[in-house]
């Protein structure tokens, strides 16, 4: 019989290109969403995608409304005795949720791996690793964000704590933080059966794993790509503002597989770190491989993209503990960003 997995948040960017994985691979997944609409959608969704090749009896969705409230997972590992693993990706990533920042931001990145754990430990002595998605965000060092001689390795910790909090960004990049920080204190406190790997993904682009996903306002990192598609024409500024490093979800997903088949991780930070970006080298690949694209979108200060710092990495040890790997470059997550998003929102079928 094929392994159980459990993948929280099934909804997400992220999660359904670790479903997709998954479905290959022939294990079976619990996925949980928010409520009873998301799950019809989604197998909707897998349904028309997959068509006679989705096996519903693979994809068991579950309601868990809020990773943050108290015991949100016990029900979960009661009814199904056999998950074997458990992909904890739920997070919220995304600004304007409101001005409790507690309530929002920490306490469902932070409670909510929590409560995952806890879960494991009561009702599930028999899972036998964990993987989380936490962020570069629990790595990075902002202070060191202009440095490229600093370079931030799986060791790197980012120096914040929630006391240092005061908006939304940085809600989001200590959550993080705080969430990581708190999984690896549970298990040195705590009895665990389990291996725990979490994984240190940068900025992610690439596609959505549904076509249809494309469309209307996406994720937040997805989003950075379509915001350039709509950029002035006439701005030449130097697009250095949003910048580091960024990896394929499709990349992304992959990491999230190995850390459950590679049986030498254990307790292990993973970073899968492709490339560095800065939104003016995006902006410099859509119009050097996409002419359509030019008059229509900034070019911003195309020569001077040299000359943006960004802080640097060194993610040659996570490399090596999956065997090396080959990470699909930022052209290529551009392109298949662009492209989907032309193919699929009306906004851009002028450049169809
Ligand atoms: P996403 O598309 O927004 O997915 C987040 C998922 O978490 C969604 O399924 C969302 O459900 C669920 N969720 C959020 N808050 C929840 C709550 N309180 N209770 C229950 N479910 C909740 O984001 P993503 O980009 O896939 O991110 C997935 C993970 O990767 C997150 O942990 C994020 O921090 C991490 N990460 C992402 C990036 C990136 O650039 N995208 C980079 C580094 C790390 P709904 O859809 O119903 O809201």
């Amino acid at each position: 019989m094929s392994s159980k997995v459990l993948v929280s948040g099934a909804t997400g960017y992220v999660a359904l290109w670790i479903i997709g994985e998954l479905l290959s691979k022939n294990y079976t997944i619990i996925g949980t969403v928010r409520s009873e609409d998301k799950k019809n959608q989604l197998l909707q969704k897998f349904n028309a995608k997959y068509g006679d090749k989705f096996n519903s009896s693979n994809l068991i969705l579950e309601i868990v409304k809020d990773i943050g409230k108290s015991n949100a997972f016990d029900e979960i590992f009661i009814k199904y005795k056999d998950i074997k693993y458990v992909l904890h990706t739920a997070s919220p990533f995304a600004y304007g949720l409101g001005d409790d920042l507690n309530k929002e931001y920490l306490e469902p990145a932070r409670d909510g791996t929590l409560n995952v754990l806890k879960a494991i430990v009561n009702h599930a002595p028999q899972v036998e690793k964990v993987v989380i998605t936490s962020s570069q965000a629990a790595v990075l060092n902002l202070d060191k964000l202009n440095d490229s001689k600093f370079i931030h390795t799986e060791k790197t910790w980012n120096p914040l704590e929630w006391k240092d909090v005061n908006n939304e960004f940085l809600a989001y990049f200590v959550s993080k933080k705080v969430a990581e920080r708190a999984a690896w204190d549970f298990i040195r406190d705590n009895q665990v059966n389990f291996k725990l790997i979490t994984i240190l993904p940068p900025y992610i682009f690439g596609p959505q794993f549904f076509d249809s996903d494309a469309s209307g306002k996406l994720g937040t990192s997805a989003q950075i790509i379509k915001d350039l598609l709509k950029s002035d024409p006439n701005d030449y500024h130097l697009f250095d503002d949003i910048k580091y490093a960024s990896t394929d979800v499709r990349d992304i997903a992959k990491f999230h597989i190995f850390a459950l088949e590679i049986s030498k991780l254990s307790n292990e930070r993973i970073a899968p770190v492709a490339e560095r970006f800065n939104q003016q080298l995006i902006l410099n690949i859509i119009n050097d491989n996409l002419p359509k694209f030019n008059g229509y979108i900034a070019k911003g200060d195309y020569q001077h993209e040299k000359d943006i710092e960004s802080a640097g990495f060194d993610v040659s040890k996570s490399v090596e503990l999956v065997g090396g790997y080959k990470f699909i470059s930022l052209k290529q997550q551009v392109l298949d960003s662009v492209n989907q998003i032309v193919e699929f929102d009306d906004e851009f079928a002028k450049f169809r």
